[in-house]
């Protein structure tokens, strides 16, 4: 019997406001649109939520903990970076994506044209396989600070497992060679 949980689950949540002369960022994916989301970084709000459900996952506290907006190397940055040292901080706990499912709350612009590249560019980021990944839309009907777009919200929920939970899975019985 081991001592931890076979699956991790995590949760993040995060909201950025609307802004004119921004690029809209989403999934790592630039989407054309007539505002983009403001930010310290690239304010990309579903990669945010991403990161913040698997830091979660694995204890690791949150997104601001690591990357704060107070330091000026993360100005600008791509939240791809983001993810990807958030990849490596769950490596070093020997923990891999099992699953995440990631909701977009936007009433503008339309976000399914885009999905299927924001699933391929952030499973590759993960190095996960893009099935792994994810990811809905969907508007409030008007309503709130979403639906007067003046932000986009995105949720993230991910399941994490041991490398060791892996190793002695049947899934990878057979590769011993
Ligand atoms: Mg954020």
């Amino acid at each position: 019997m081991k001592n931890h949980p076979a699956v991790l689950i995590g949760f993040g949540y995060d909201v950025h406001r609307l802004v004119k002369g921004r690029p809209l960022i989403l999934g790592g994916v630039e989407i054309p649109h007539t505002h983009g989301l403001l930010g310290h970084s690239d304010a990309d709000v579903l990669t945010h939520a991403l990161c913040d459900a698997l830091l979660g996952a694995a204890s690791l506290g949150d997104i601001g903990t690591h990357f704060p907006d107070s330091d000026p190397a993360y100005r600008g940055i791509s939240s791809l970076v983001l993810l990807k040292k958030t990849r490596m901080l769950l490596k070093n706990k020997k923990l891999t994506l099992g699953n995440a499912d990631l909701t977009l709350v936007a009433q503008q612009p339309k976000i399914a044209p885009h999905i299927q590249i924001m699933r391929d560019t952030l499973a590759s980021v993960l190095k996960s396989p893009v099935d792994a990944i994810n990811i809905k839309a969907t508007t409030t009907e008007g309503l709130g600070p979403a639906g007067r777009e003046e932000g986009i919200a995105a949720y993230a929920v991910v399941t994490l497992y041991t490398s060791e939970d892996l190793q002695d899975g049947p899934s990878l019985s057979g590769k011993s060679r």
